[in-house]
C-alpha cells in the first residue's frame, strides 16, 4: 500500500464557485484563472470542471498548449505574455491571447511576423509596479497593437495592489480609468477581492482565481461567509501512536514538551508533501472530523497531532489537513501564510484524486 495521503479534489464544489462569481459578477465575462496548475488543483481537471467559465487564464505557454490538445476552445489568456521572439509562432498556432505590458513585447510583436490574427490584451501599470505601461508610454503601447494588422482586439487591464486590503481599489481605479479615457475597448480588472468588495471594478472581464478554489481572499471574510465551498481536501492517517508523560518532549528540537500525560498521533503528512513547517503547536487539524491541534515541528514527511481527548483515534484513523470541515485558510494563517501558498504548494508526491 502507498502512504494513506492523497489530495481529494471536488468536481461539483469548483463548479458551484463558478457559479458564485456569476451571481456576483452577473454582467461580466469570466477568465478561470487555472495558473500554477490551478492553483495546485490539477489544470486539465481543473478546466473540466470550469467548463462553464469564457476562458482560462495562466501563464505557462506549457499549460496554455497542454489545454489546447486537450480540446479546450474557449479564449486563454496569457498573464505574462510571451517571453521571447519565438513564443510568437505559438501564440498565432495556439490562438492564446498575450496580456503585453512592456515595450519590449511590443519591439517583439513589431519584429516578428504573426501568422494568424489573435487577440491581446494591454496592462497598465495603475500603481502596484509590477507589470504594465505607464502613463509615459501607454499610447504608444495601444496604437501599436491597435495598428497591427493582425491583432484583432484590444482589451484595457490592470491588476490591483490591495483589493483585500486597508487601500482598497479607488485610487488605482481611478488612475486606471484616467490614463485609459481616451481608449475604446473591453476592460478586465477584478481578482477575486475586487470582485468580491468592488462591484465598480467588474468590468466586461474578471478574472477571479483563489475564489473558485473555495478560498477567501479576504483576512476577515470566511470563505463560508461568502458561499465558497473548499474544493481541495488533504486527507492522511495516523500512523503511529505515542503516550507522553508530563515533562516528555517531541518531535525535532525537541519542539513541544508535554504539560501533563498526553496521547499522541503520528501523522503521514510533512513539509515534503505541502504542509506548512512554520505551522506551529496548535495549528488546527481534523481527526476522525474531530477538531484538535498539531505538537512541536513539523517534519519532512510526518507530523504529530493531539489526541488526547480522542480515545477512539488509533493507526488508520482518518485525519484532514486542511479542506472539507477545516478551512486552507484557517490553517494557512496559524502558519503565517496564505492558502494561496498552501494550495500551490501541494506537493507532486501527494496523490491527487478527483471526486464529483
Ligand atoms: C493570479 C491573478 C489573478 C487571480 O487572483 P486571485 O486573487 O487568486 O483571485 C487575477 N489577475 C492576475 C493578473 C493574476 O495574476
Amino acid at each position: 500500500m502507498p502512504r494513506p495521503i492523497t489530495a481529494t479534489i471536488k468536481a461539483s464544489a469548483l463548479a458551484r464557485n463558478l457559479g458564485v462569481v456569476r451571481e456576483r459578477a452577473s454582467r461580466s465575462r469570466v477568465w478561470a484563472v487555472v495558473k500554477a496548475n490551478a492553483y495546485g488543483h490539477g489544470l486539465v481537471a481543473a478546466a473540466r470542471s470550469l467548463e462553464a467559465a469564457d476562458g482560462y487564464a495562466m501563464l505557462d505557454f506549457e499549460e496554455a498548449i497542454r489545454l489546447r490538445l486537450q480540446g479546450v476552445k474557449k479564449p486563454i489568456l496569457l498573464l505574462e505574455g510571451f517571453f521571447k521572439p519565438q513564443d510568437v509562432a505559438l501564440l498565432a498556432e495556439y490562438d492564446l491571447t498575450p496580456v503585453v505590458h512592456n515595450i519590449e513585447q511590443i519591439e517583439i510583436l513589431e519584429k516578428t511576423p504573426l501568422a494568424r490574427p489573435i487577440d491581446a490584451y494591454l496592462k497598465v501599470n495603475s500603481g502596484m509596479n509590477r507589470l504594465g505601461f505607464t502613463v509615459d508610454n501607454v499610447r504608444i503601447g495601444w496604437n501599436a497593437l491597435q495598428n497591427h494588422a493582425q491583432i484583432r482586439s484590444v482589451t484595457l487591464m490592470t491588476h490591483f495592489a490591495d483589493a483585500d486590503g486597508p487601500s482598497g481599489v479607488a485610487g488605482q481605479l481611478e488612475w486606471f480609468d484616467s490614463m485609459t479615457q481616451p481608449m475604446q475597448g473591453p476592460r478586465s480588472l477584478a481578482n477575486s477581492a475586487a470582485l468580491l468588495r468592488f462591484p465598480e471594478t467588474h468590468a466586461d472581464w474578471v478574472r477571479p482565481g483563489i475564489m473558485l478554489y473555495g478560498c477567501s481572499p479576504f483576512a476577515d471574510e470566511s470563505a463560508e461567509d461568502l458561499g465558497l465551498e473548499p474544493v481541495m481536501t488533504l486527507k492522511t492517517e495516523i500512523i503511529a501512536l505515542q503516550n507522553l508523560q508530563a515533562g516528555e518532549r517531541i518531535g525535532y528540537g525537541f519542539g513541544f514538551e508535554a504539560k501533563e500525560e498526553m496521547t499522541i498521533g503520528v501523522v503521514a503528512c510533512g513539509y515534503a508533501d505541502g504542509y506548512p513547517r512554520t505551522a506551529p503547536s496548535g495549528t488546527p487539524v481534523l481527526v476522525n472530523g474531530e477538531r484538535t491541534g498539531t505538537v512541536g515541528r513539523v517534519s519532512m514527511d510526518m507530523i504529530c497531532v493531539d489526541i488526547t481527548s480522542l480515545p477512539e483515534a488509533y493507526i488508520g484513523t482518518p485525519v484532514t489537513m486542511w479542506g472539507e470541515g477545516l478551512s486552507a485558510d484557517e490553517v494557512a494563517a496559524a502558519a503565517g501564510t496564505l492558502s494561496y501558498e498552501l494550495l500551490c504548494g501541494l506537493a507532486a508526491r501527494v496523490p491527487v484524486v478527483e471526486v464529483p
